[in-house]
């Protein structure tokens, strides 16, 4: 459903951080890249939502190309988790979870109740935390919020940039559980990036390991075991 055909990018100082990328992402895949500090992860992610726009190629989703979407409508069918937890502080739980759904124009009552249905998939209690700051929260569970920020208006596609990297170990296994867990019943394709080895293991239908903005290697993780 996602298809990069020939995509090259190189920015203004003559960086080639992506370098001729051929690679289908299937409808409904955890497709993980990974690969040294520099070798074009972030790159790659932010031309899928077009944050990057790209030099060379073409990049599909459901065979039309990115260009031709109108960016507010494909952006909003992406969800994207950042590293960073990046909720806006002034706004409560609720408030931050409801800007897409309220760009979309959904009305209240459904927007209330997606709201408590994602804060209940991951273990927050609606009525605790919906009015609450971010700053009141853990770091491991304003992430969670930040994950399920990017599922409100149920994107077909959701982007992962390291989103666990910043969470302590015990935190970071349990929203790892969490995640492969809420895949199995959303459904939807998660493009996820790490530099971590047993989180690609661990999480991906299939691993892309990039070095120097080409594919190193691509396979399940099965079969990255055997043949690492
Ligand atoms: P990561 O390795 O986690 O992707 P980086 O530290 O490489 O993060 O990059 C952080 C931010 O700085 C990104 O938004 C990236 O686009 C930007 N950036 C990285 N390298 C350069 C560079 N050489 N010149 C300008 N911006 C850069
Ligand atoms: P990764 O996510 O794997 O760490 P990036 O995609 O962030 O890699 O970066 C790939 C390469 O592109 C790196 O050499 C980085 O320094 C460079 N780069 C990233 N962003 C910029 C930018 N805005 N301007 C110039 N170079 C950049």
């Amino acid at each position: 459903m996602i298809r990069f055909e020939k995509v090259t990018k190189k920015y203004d100082d003559g960086t080639t951080a992506v370098n001729s990328l051929d690679l289908t992402i299937n409808k409904g895949e955890f497709f993980v890249f990974i690969g040294p500090s520099g070798c074009g992860k972030t790159t790659t992610l932010k031309m899928i939502n077009r944050l990057i726009e790209l030099t060379e190629g073409t990049i599909y989703i459901n065979e039309k190309k990115i260009s031709e979407y109108d960016i507010n409508e494909l952006r909003w069918n992406i969800g994207y988790v950042l590293q960073q937890i990046a909720l806006f502080p002034h706004m409560t739980i609720e408030e931050n979870i409801s800007i897409v759904p309220e760009l979309r124009k959904w009305k209240r009552d459904k927007i209330r109740k997606r709201v408590d249905e994602l804060l209940d998939m991951v273990g927050l209690d609606p009525d605790t935390y919906r009015n609450r700051k971010p700053g009141e929260l853990s770091g491991g569970q304003q992430q969670r919020v930040g994950v399920i920020r990017a599922l409100a208006a149920d994107p077909e596609i959701i982007l992962m940039d390291e989103p666990f990297s910043a969470l302590d170990p015990i935190s970071r296994e349990k929203l790892q559980k969490d995640i492969l867990d809420l895949q199995k019943r959303i459904k939807k394709t998660i493009i996820f990036v790490t530099h971590d080895m047993q989180e690609a293991l661990a999480l991906g239908d299939r691993i892309c390991l990039m070095r120097k903005g080409e594919i190193a290697q691509l396979d399940t993780p099965q079969a990255i075991i055997e043949n690492p």
